[in-house]
């Protein structure tokens, strides 16, 4: 029979951390914490495979299961000395979720099961205080009724406000054990008349409500979406976690507090934290009071009055100090930990790999590499190359004028404007229909997960450093600034008043996540400076990887930004996006517009000096490196104007009559552009157009190599080959061109003349197509469109649902269908190898920026990637991470 609880506390370790998978993080990690000597709280775990088994038993509990637990509450009363609904010395528990990955705050948590109206007696007996006790019943019927009963929540808040407001208190804990007595009463009465049954009394049943309440919230629409943006499979399942209840909230000596044991925004080495005195789990994490500082130092760098614990507990401080060295050598990484102090002793409640900025993953993998903790191949694989993308965006230019509104925490770095919008529907919809959004709210929670996605950066008047909103945003990149408490944030009539100021939905803002810094206006920003541990960890890729990285780039800024990360040559330059600069596009329409060769050749010459100089820019700035220019691809028509109101003016530019103009773009139109008068085929039926594009390359190609000394390698592509006679017309054209510019100069350079493959067709037939190409470029924007049969520019409308019913594991526009797209890519390579030994290979798709995707390339051995400017870095680690993983 399948064994699904796992017991640990007390000596006993069932599991360990190498049980992630069956135990979820949590209970794994609390089973290692155990089997080191660490003071866990006793507990049990029930495993991840017995979330199917729930869902598939139509969510019942079987008896195996009632037996099993029965024994880890055994386990409990024997470590603890206090019986599970005992009237004298009850045990109290709590219930967690705990998956594989970490979901902050997306899943259901119970506290305090166990209590009931005898058991409450039987605590304030034992506790010696008769308004913890009151308080502890008072949260636990709350929190039940929410997570469990799913009863409207609101009604419990509102008893509790009217009870204060009822004796003239501003505080919930000014409330008396006499007047929690007579809440626990209204409680009661209100989940009678919601629920129509009297809340439970029964320990097991309240248990048993608990334990399926946590595998239910595995399927509720929150954890459905992260997964979504996480991808994290709902196979996976949760774990459910029962342990002994320690309490954070019995005095002044005890408190409760999450820490990391590095900083995981910067990265320093300096223990990080917050905590709360006389304040129960959840507190902290939710935002509700602005926690105290951990360490004497971070409390004076803040300027701040309340005590850090160091201060205020400095035994318990000393020992936290002590279990996160251990914790940190013991696992060899920087650790989150939630820990409770329950009168002057420590309990460590949970340990896991700490979330962290991109720039704290750097800071921390280097520096750890340098204390010999890890190696520089580990550093090298702990930093995921997506989170690079935070450290690549501009931050605030420091010279600019910034109109503060306010400071509130710097919750996750980097800066962003937008306009201002105050629920997260809005923030989804308005940021759909193209607009830049900051999300304002006063504090996050897990609903908020779909706004948060679609701001460009988040505002909130509550909650610290590790508030919901905090984590999340770091974990998605997002600039975020928290707890920004003078904000006076009214979502309902969709304004915010600050600083005698009055902000409405739609006005524009702007958040610093590394200052924490709210300001009106928009704020002009600067490039990041790349040094430091972004070098290093960078040059330590670059020694390991395989793959070479290029860059997509059209303009010499790009190309530039593309040098200074590292690119390695250009993959891709597509030219057309060089026609559409105001000095040319009127040559560009004239070449349409003309009624023949004649007509089209003299426009072309308009143009040939422009395409020229554009040239010479690039392989200046690409010094020696290959670049891979790609020669025109879309359909004319998407050259001419498409409303009524610019034809006129066109018309007068180009120096037709409107009616020709309009008839020529009737003319052009086509029903599936994508699929039409495109590519190659422009070529094939105006081959002067990519002469003269060949001319201009050769051209620039010359004059620099006799400028510079160095000749540039120019490599020319012709789009959308089916055909290894299309490529062979095309390459004559070209071939032909550089025959007459060398003649003409009376000097020649070296040139490639390839295709990109994004057409099944001619990856099917890449044995023939590599006797005239080259090169091949997979072009896996159009190669997944066509294999697909997905159109790239419709796809967003359903992909979504796609991805959600597992018809692809994810969008097969941003990561490759290795299975598909994937398996026509590595038979092209193969059969353009075997006609062409060590043809070059070479990605330009988007996918060239995807790690996933460049794990695949590394595989089948293509000669590099090329990506965006921006994402150049990401593609180098991932390059060298594919490397490694290869190599292991
Ligand atoms: C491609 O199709 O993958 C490609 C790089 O070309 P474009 O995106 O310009 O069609
Ligand atoms: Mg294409």
């Amino acid at each position: 029979m399948t064994q699904y609880v796992y017991r640990f506390g007390g000596g006993v370790s069932d599991g360990g951390k190498g049980d992630r998978n069956l135990l979820g993080g949590k209970g794994a990690n609390l089973a290692e914490m155990a089997s080191i000597g660490l003071p866990v709280p006793p507990g049990f775990t029930i495993s991840t495979e017995f979330c199917d088994v729930y869902y598939d038993e139509g969510k019942a509990f079987p008896q195996g299961l009632r037996d099993e637990v029965a024994t880890g509450i055994a386990h409990i009363e024997g470590v603890t000395g206090k019986v599970f609904g005992d009237a004298a010395d009850p045990l109290l528990v709590s219930v967690r979720s705990g998956a594989r990955a970490s979901m902050p705050g997306m899943m259901d948590t119970v506290l305090n099961l166990g209590l009931n109206d005898a058991t409450v007696q039987g605590l304030a007996a034992t506790s010696g205080d008769d308004r913890f006790a009151w308080d502890s019943y008072r949260r636990f019927i709350q929190m039940y009724s929410d997570v469990v009963l799913e009863l409207d929540h609101g009604a419990f808040e509102e008893a509790l406000e009217i009870a204060k407001e009822d004796n003239g208190y501003f505080l919930d804990t000014d409330l008396t054990a006499a007047d929690l007595q007579k809440l626990v009463a209204e409680y009661k009465s209100l989940v009678e008349a919601q629920w129509g049954k009297p809340f439970p009394q029964d320990v097991h049943d309240q248990l048993w409500g608990a334990v399926g309440a946590v595998f239910g919230s595995w399927q509720s629409e929150r954890a459905k979406v992260y997964r979504r943006l996480n991808d994290i499979p709902a196979s996976w399942g949760t774990a459910v976690n029962v342990q002994a209840m320690v309490f954070g909230n019995m005095g002044d000596t005890s408190a409760t507090g999450v820490a990391f044991t590095r900083d995981p925004a910067k990265g320093d080495r300096a223990y990080y934290g917050e905590f709360l005195i006389n304040a129960q789990g959840e507190d902290v994490v939710a935002g509700i009071r602005t926690p105290q500082y951990l360490t004497l130092a971070a409390r004076e760098a803040a300027g701040a009055k309340p005590l850090s614990m160091e201060e205020a507990l400095p035994e318990v401080y000393g020992e936290l100090a002590k279990v996160f060295d251990t914790l940190e050598t013991h696992y060899r990484d920087m650790q989150d930990i939630e820990f409770t102090v329950q009168q002057g002793k420590l309990w460590m409640l949970q340990t896991r790999s700490g979330k962290r900025t991109a720039k704290a993953a750097l800071k921390i993998a280097v520096e750890m590499a340098a204390e010999g903790l890890i190696t520089r191949e580990e550093a090298i694989a702990r930093v995921d190359p997506q989170a690079l993308d935070q450290l690549l965006h501009p931050t605030l230019d420091p010279k600019a004028v910034r109109d503060v509104l306010t400071k509130g925490l710097p919750a996750s770095p980097g800066a962003a404007s937008g306009a201002a919008v105050f629920d997260s529907d809005t923030a989804e919809k308005r940021a759909q229909a193209g607009d830049a959004v900051i999300l304002i709210r006063v504090e996050t929670s897990p609903e908020d997960i779909h706004g948060m996605h679609a701001a460009k950066g988040i505002l909130t008047a509550r909650g610290g450093m590790t508030s919901h909103a905090a984590v999340v945003a770091r974990g998605m990149g997002r600039p975020c600034v928290s707890g920004a408490g003078t904000l006076a944030i009214d979502a309902k009539a969709k304004v915010m008043r600050v600083a005698g100021r009055t902000i409405a939905e739609g006005d524009i803002v702007t958040i610093d996540g590394t200052t924490g810094e709210v300001m009106a206006g928009e704020v002009p920003t600067v490039q990041p400076e790349l040094s430091g541990d972004f070098a290093t960890l960078m040059e330590w890729a670059d020694g390991v990887r395989r793959l070479k990285v290029r860059a997509n780039a059209e303009t010499p800024l790009d190309a530039r930004v593309a040098r200074e990360f590292g690119a390695e040559g250009i993959g891709l330059c597509r030219t057309e996006h060089m026609f559409f600069d105001a000095a040319r596009i009127t040559a560009v329409r004239q070449m349409i517009l003309a009624e023949d060769e004649t007509g089209r050749r003299a426009a072309l010459e308009k143009l040939l000096p422009e395409q020229r100089g554009d040239f010479v820019q690039l392989f200046e700035v690409m010094a020696g490196l290959p670049v891979t220019i790609r020669l025109l691809d879309p359909p004319l028509h998407e050259f001419l104007p498409h409303e009524e109101a610019e034809f006129a003016e066109v018309a007068a530019a180009a120096g037709v009559d409107i009616d020709v103009l309009k008839r020529r773009a009737s003319e052009l139109h086509e029903f599936n552009p994508m699929l039409g008068h495109r590519g190659c085929r422009l070529g094939v039926t105006y081959p002067e157009i990519y002469e003269t594009q060949a001319r201009a390359i050769f051209e620039a190609a010359i004059e620099v190599a006799e400028k510079s000394g160095a000749a540039p390698i120019p490599e020319v592509m012709i789009p959308l080959v089916a055909t290894r006679r299309e490529l062979e017309l095309m390459k004559a054209v070209v071939d032909a061109a550089a025959k007459a510019v060398f003649a003409d100069k009376g000097r020649e350079i070296e040139y490639l003349v390839g295709t990109m493959i994004e057409l099944p067709r001619a990856a099917l037939k890449a044995g023939e197509i590599a006797e005239i190409g080259e090169f091949f470029s997979f072009g896996t924007n159009d190669l997944t469109q066509t294999t697909l049969g997905v159109s790239r520019d419709d796809a967003a409308r359903f992909l979504t649902t796609y991805v959600e019913r597992g018809i692809y594991p994810r969008d097969p526009f941003v990561s490759l269908d290795i299975e598909g797209v994937g398996e026509l890519i590595e038979l092209a390579a193969e059969r353009g190898r075997a006609t062409r030994a060590g043809i070059k290979l070479g990605i330009c798709g988007e996918h060239g920026g995807d790690p996933a995707s460049i794990a695949f390339c590394e595989k089948i051995g293509l000669d590099y990637v090329s990506a965006s400017p921006y994402r150049v870095p990401i593609a180098r680690l991932a390059a060298a991470q594919a490397a490694l993983a290869a190599k292991a």
